[in-house]
């Protein structure tokens, strides 16, 4: 029997979060259990108009989840069954979940292997005269370039739909997470970095046509009650988990830039390696990089595979994590849409590379030493072990 190794380093810490402010998130959820309010409530609406003002834009409509701002915000844009979506392979399922949920066909392109986002290289030929849409995913906290995407969107006709899931407040080029094309996705699912206390989502957008379809939406497609134009659905954030993210947002700002600061700290701890084969991924957005997920490649010139690895550190109590192991144009759900091995080259091969290490704020700089000497440490004691044979 393996013995239970104790989790000296988790991946994720919510209570070093959620400690500080207890008090006040207590006092928030009797608030609303006072009011009353409990769907489409104040704090909702107060969220709603925080989050879209923080990010840069003028309305925010708060939805079930992450998967359903995308599919209810395209959907809004008039997107479903005939139309093309382009979207990463290299990204969550759920941005793919979302285009599905529409009926229209997604349209997968490969990623630039050194930042994990998707390749605008590979756009064009992408682009057919059924594409509606790009959906950039600011994967791991990091923007794709609004710029380059401004120019792609306006040379094809585009519409840019933003999946900011990973990416709450992230920046670049002087541009927010959201703010770069009609509308945007972001989810709250707890270990987002700004997380709710179970699932939540929200669609920002500086279009006010668009946020009312999208309030009709999630609301059974009516504007107002009992009349439907829309084929809506039942998805809205509840008042509490509003009332819970209420409370976080002042500190989301502090907390990105916490993990902004440990990052550089590993970037700067981790360089010897990498000439061992093991380097962190690209950041071209410096301090706008927000590191939802921290990730590093083990490449083939690495001595040992991510596999040990990984299992060496889970034995020291370090737990790591890969995100994500399989390309969504190889998962088994979505044969249907025929591709295979070797189309996306790029995100096959970080499929194979990757790996997350712990991330969040709060993370000790005594504790990224240790994850980066244990790292240090297996490399040697391996490579020994493989050239003494
Ligand atoms: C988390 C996530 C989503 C989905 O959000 P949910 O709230 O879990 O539905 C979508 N896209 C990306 C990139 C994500 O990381």
């Amino acid at each position: 029997m393996t013995q239970q190794v104790p989790v000296t380093i988790p991946f994720v810490d919510l209570t070093l979060q959620h400690q500080p402010i207890q008090a006040q998130l207590e006092q928030a959820i009797q608030t609303v259990i006072q009011r009353g309010d409990f769907v489409l409530g104040q704090a909702l609406a107060e969220f709603e108009a925080a989050f879209a003002q923080a990010s840069g834009v003028e309305y925010g409509v708060g939805v079930a989840s992450g998967t359903d701002a995308i599919a209810l915000g395209l959907q809004a844009c008039g997107i479903g069954a005939g139309d093309e979506v382009i979207l990463p392979a290299n990204t969550f399922i759920a941005t793919l979940i979302g285009v599905r949920d529409t009926g229209a066909t997604p349209v997968l392109v490969d990623c630039d292997p050194d930042t994990a986002l998707i390749d605008l290289s590979a756009v064009p030929k992408a682009i057919t005269t059924r594409t509606k849409a790009i959906i950039p995913v600011h994967l791991y906290g990091q923007m794709v370039s609004p710029t380059q995407l401004l120019e792609l969107a306006n040379t094809y006709n585009l519409l840019i739909f933003e999946d900011a899931a990973q990416a709450h407040l992230a920046q670049r080029e002087g541009y927010h997470a959201g703010s770069v094309g009609i509308a945007a996705a972001f989810s709250f699912y707890p270990s987002k970095n700004l997380g709710a206390f179970g699932d939540g989502g929200m669609l920002i957008t500086k279009d006010a046509g668009l946020a009312t379809k999208v309030r009709s939406l999630r609301n059974y497609g009516s504007p107002r009650k009992y009349f439907h134009p829309d084929e809506g659905k039942n998805s809205r954030l509840d008042t509490l988990q509003a009332a819970v993210l209420n409370v976080k947002l002042p500190h989301l700002a502090g907390w990105n830039q916490s993990r902004n600061l440990i990052a550089q700290q590993y970037d700067a701890l981790l360089a010897p390696l990498k000439t061992q084969g093991i380097f962190p991924l690209q950041n071209h957005s410096s301090t706008g990089h927000i590191y939802h997920i921290y990730v590093i490649r083990i490449s083939a010139d690495c001595p040992v595979t991510r596999q040990v690895i990984q299992e060496e550190l889970a034995e020291q109590g370090i737990q790591t994590g890969i995100h994500y192991p399989i390309g969504c144009h190889l998962q088994p759900a979505y044969e249907d849409l025929s591709y295979k091995v070797g189309d996306f080259p790029h995100t096959e091969l970080l499929c194979q590379e990757i790996l997350s290490l712990p991330m969040y704020p709060g993370l000790s700089e005594v504790q990224i030493n240790q994850v980066v000497d244990s790292l240090k440490n297996l490399l040697k004691t391996r490579s020994i072990a493989l050239i003494s044979g």
